[in-house]
């Protein structure tokens, strides 16, 4: 098996837990290389070396190719990037893991003559932004239906995969990643009645700004852009997942209670 090593934790490769890893990984036959900006042919598994924020990155490395990626978190758990180095020789030797696709986001700006910007993708979300002090307007229409305006610092519309990012620091549900829907949920709305909105992911959404600076910010996970206020951005599923590798002893579950303490509460120590 060939693989690509990514590394994203500064200082990673001389750690002996990745050391260890790659030395097994070898002696078991695999044939590794450290990736930087991209991917080389016939490579079979990125692995990818720090957090979650390092896995997006990897996201977009992988793009369509539909080469698998496996998180390995050298820190804190994540999300996206759960496992620990010390897990991952045994488990892709033995083939003790499944791929499971996670849905991504593509976005397209138009303007007003109808011009369509280039494609971009995300994993996590596409979120539009106020780029000045002034709130910001958000038209949504999902399936050619109107929503009423939100005025807010802006809108995420987020994947399943997405739910425990930046959704989640806006009040969004946490979505079990197998889940197909998506998150429409505004950024501090000045609104008192306001709730994400849970939506089918085959759903199309168009959202039209109203800004006073004549601007607004759009990233997609973690890249942003710039765009006139008369430029609409248009949000669907892509038309490629992301091929995810989930070690058979990883637990979605076990994620949310060690990264974010879902449950911890005095009331629940024995
Ligand atoms: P960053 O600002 O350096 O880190 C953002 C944090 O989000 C990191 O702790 C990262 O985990 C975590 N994260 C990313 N994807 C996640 C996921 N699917 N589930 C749970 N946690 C996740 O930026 P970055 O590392 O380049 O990541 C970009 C992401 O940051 C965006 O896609 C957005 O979701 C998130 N973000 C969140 C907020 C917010 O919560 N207020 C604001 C802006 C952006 P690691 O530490 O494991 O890398």
């Amino acid at each position: 098996m060939k693989i690509a090593v990514y590394i994203g934790t500064k200082g990673a490769e001389t750690e002996p837990r990745l050391v260890g890893m790659l030395r097994s990984l070898t002696e078991g036959g695999c044939e590794c290389y450290v990736a930087e900006d991209e991917v080389l042919p016939g490579t079979d598994m990125v692995l990818s070396i720090g957090g979650d924020g390092t896995f997006l990155s990897v996201s977009k490395l992988v793009s369509d190719s539909g080469i698998p990626v496996v998180g390995v978190n050298m820190g804190r758990l994540g999300f996206l990037s759960e496992n620990r180095p010390e897990d991952v020789a045994q488990a892709l030797l033995g083939g003790e893991y499944a791929i499971e696709d996670r849905t991504l986001l593509c976005a397209v700006s138009v303007d007003t003559d109808g011009r369509r910007g280039e494609e971009v993708f995300a994993l996590n979300e596409i979120t539009v932004h106020r780029s000045g002090a002034a709130v910001l307007g958000v038209d949504v229409c999902i399936d050619g239906k109107e929503l009423p305006t939100y005025w807010a610092d802006g809108l995420i519309v987020s994947t399943s995969s997405g739910s425990t990012a930046y959704s989640l620091s806006v009040g969004g549900p946490i979505v079990l990643p197998q889940s197909r829907v998506l998150l429409v949920s505004p950024i501090a709305p000045h609104n008192l009645n306001v709730r994400p909105l849970v939506v089918p992911d085959s759903a199309e959404i168009r959202l039209r700004m109203q800004s006073r600076d004549g601007k607004y910010i759009f990233t997609a996970d973690n890249v942003t852009h710039e765009c006139p206020e008369d430029t609409a951005i248009e949000v669907a599923l892509a038309h490629f997942s992301l091929r995810r590798v989930r070690l058979n002893k990883s637990d979605f579950i076990n994620a949310l209670t060690e990264k974010l303490f879902w449950g911890e509460d005095v009331r629940n120590i024995k």
